[in-house]
């Protein structure tokens, strides 16, 4: 917190969508937000009307909508009237495939242009819209579409052949799966289906509350939690994008999170397009070279990327920067993990100007707290609360049974949010009980620790719960837990996040074995390839210890509060609840 902010330019200030913050958040209410989309006759709205089908009816049918790049380099680009084309066309195939107004289509796919087709397609038809991360393994897949209930699923033979075939025993509502390159015997060939299908299509007229996607995000305990979001966030993204992302109509935008979690669907989609800006779709992973050519060579105006890649731009030094130039570079932010001062200072060091945090969760739905174009920052703050947004930090009264709002700047307590703004989830799909527990007082708990400052800054302090994020992904210990007790030799297992340079934090397991189970080094291996090949690279354990035992409540729950202390070298704190301690 001891470093210096950095101030923005008088014509960078000017120039914002939000010029001046105070005022704006005064006078604001989200019907002034509202008023930004268009809506359908009475009082009916439908986020792929926003996102599309308005811009065509405006005059700006011509526009480029995305750029798609392919892994190869290859491009292929789609003008707004284009996409309104192919989402028609996908809605159509839906309905000529018996799925109706209501029924839940899961994408399983690549950053490819069907992903992006398919959700708005989704959207237009009524359907719920869920995109499953295409490097999940069959684990996570399974329950998702188990807890969703998934009705159809679009993805590549290849992965429904790795990934899903098996599972379909267990998934009885799955009627239909598509595939869009070689279909088999049980899939259907998407491209030969959506040619044949008619370029007309009446979107949807929906409820405001109607259901329009579903996202997964893990819990410390339990099953992942489906989270519910309506048509009516539409309005929120739509608004966040343009506060805190500084979006303009016509900008060329790069969001560089996949789909598969929320921030590539709130802000990798819908945010962009209801602003009309022309977005890049990049197919490839992280790669320092591609990257700076795509900055450079598309012109990307506005960039959205995350802490994780931020720490490996910043690893391959200034030399990977010699030489090139980003004119046409305005604004930069980074979501999904705590982002060090020192990434925030690079940012201006190498680009002109700082990274810009924001902070937000699976369940907010949208951009909450951030560092706006035309705020200062102070490198190392999430910012400050959206006008339309009331944050603070509670803690539990001891006195009472009721929480307080901690007013004293630098007071650490849980960041809470007053209930309110048009993306918040509307549920837990099938847990209301999950749901209710996130309420209290009159506040939605977001689970993480905080502090705000005397200027009203925000500051992140760590997870209230046992939840890990590596590499910007949410991921729940129970579930990775669950997969390693499958495995014949483990007895007990606990898991942990342990702080990582690159990643934020990477994913620790430790084993206590059955009897007649030796813990040597093909063991070890063992268990990390069964991991992975349960859960996918993305939540699999990196490290594997093991341990004689490990230490338990009276009650037999894993303590991995201790766990995580020890692995640091931490104080053990209350550990009054220990029943069997022998490591
Ligand atoms: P998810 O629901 O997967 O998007 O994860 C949300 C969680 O990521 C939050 O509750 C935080 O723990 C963490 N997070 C998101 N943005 C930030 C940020 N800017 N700084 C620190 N942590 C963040």
């Amino acid at each position: 917190m001891a470093t210096a902010p950095i101030t923005k330019p008088a014509s960078v200030r000017a120039a914002a969508n939000m010029t001046d913050y105070d005022t704006l958040c005064a006078g604001f209410s989200w019907d002034d937000a509202q008023a930004l989309i268009d809506g359908l006759s009475d009082g009916r709205m439908n986020i792929a009307h926003e996102a599309v089908d308005r811009h065509v009816a405006s005059g700006h049918g011509e526009q480029l909508a995305l750029r798609w790049i392919s892994k190869s380099g290859s491009q292929q680009d789609f003008t707004y009237a284009a996409l309104q084309t192919e989402t028609n066309r996908f809605a159509n195939m839906l309905r000529s495939q018996g799925l109706q107004k209501g029924d839940r289509v899961y994408a399983l796919l690549g950053r490819v242009p069907e992903l992006y087709i398919a959700a708005l397609g989704t959207l237009k038809a009524g359907c719920t819209f869920c995109p499953l991360f295409s490097a999940f393994g069959p684990e996570p897949i399974r329950s998702r579409m188990e807890i969703g209930g998934a009705n159809a699923l679009i993805t590549t033979a290849r992965l429904y052949k790795r990934k899903v075939k098996a599972l379909r025993p267990d998934l009885p509502d799955l009627r239909k799966v598509f595939v869009i390159d070689e279909a088999a015997e049980d899939t259907l060939p998407l491209t030969d289906l959506m040619a044949d299908a008619s370029e007309e299509f009446t979107t949807e007229a929906m409820n405001p509350e109607d259901t329009a996607l579903l996202h997964f995000t893990s819990g410390t305990t339990g099953k992942p939690k489906g989270v519910v979001h309506v048509h009516q966030a539409v309005v929120a993204h739509n608004w966040t994008g343009r506060i805190a992302l500084d979006l303009r109509a016509g900008d060329t935008y790069w969001c560089t999170a996949d789909p598969g979690w929320v921030t590539g669907t709130s802000y990798g989609i819908v945010a962009p397009l209801t602003n009309r800006v022309s977005m890049i779709v990049d197919e490839a992973e992280f790669d320092v070279a591609r990257w700076y050519d795509i900055l450079e060579g598309e012109g990307v105006n506005v960039w959205y990327t995350a802490p994780t890649a931020i720490r490996m731009l910043m690893k391959a030094g200034t030399e990977a920067l010699q030489g090139r130039d980003f004119p046409a570079l305005r604004f930069m932010a980074s979501v999904g993990e705590p982002l060090n001062p020192e990434a925030v200072i690079w940012g201006n060091t190498a680009f002109g100007q700082p990274f810009h945090d924001n902070w937000w969760q699976t369940e907010t739905g949208g951009i909450m707290i951030a560092n706006y174009a035309a705020m200062d920052v102070k490198p190392g703050s999430m910012g400050r609360p959206l006008p339309g947004i009331e944050a603070g930090i509670v803690e539990m009264d001891p006195e009472g049974d009721s929480l307080r709002a901690l007013t004293e700047p630098q007071a650490m307590g849980e960041l809470a949010l007053r209930p309110g703004w048009p993306s918040m989830m509307r549920g837990y799909l099938h847990e209301q009980a999950r749901y209710d527990k996130c309420f209290r007082d009159g506040w939605y708990l977001t689970g993480d620790l905080a502090m705000r400052d005397a200027d009203g800054y925000f500051w992140f302090v760590g997870r209230a719960d046992d939840l890990i994020k590596s590499a910007g992904h949410l991921i729940g210990p129970f579930e990775v837990e669950s997969a390693l007790m499958e495995h014949e030799a483990v007895a007990e297992v606990g898991v942990i996040g342990i702080p990582d340079e690159t990643a934020g934090e990477l994913v620790k397991a430790y084993v206590a074995l059955k009897p007649g189970y030796e813990p040597d080094e093909d063991l070890r291996l063992d268990l990390l390839g069964h991991a992975r090949k349960r859960l996918g690279p993305a939540v699999a354990p990196k490290e594997i210890a093991f341990r004689k035992n490990l230490p338990k409540t009276r009650s037999g729950k894993i303590m991995r509060r201790l766990l995580k202390a020890r692995e640091l070298g931490l104080p053990e704190g209350d550990i009054s609840t220990l029943e069997s301690d022998e490591t």
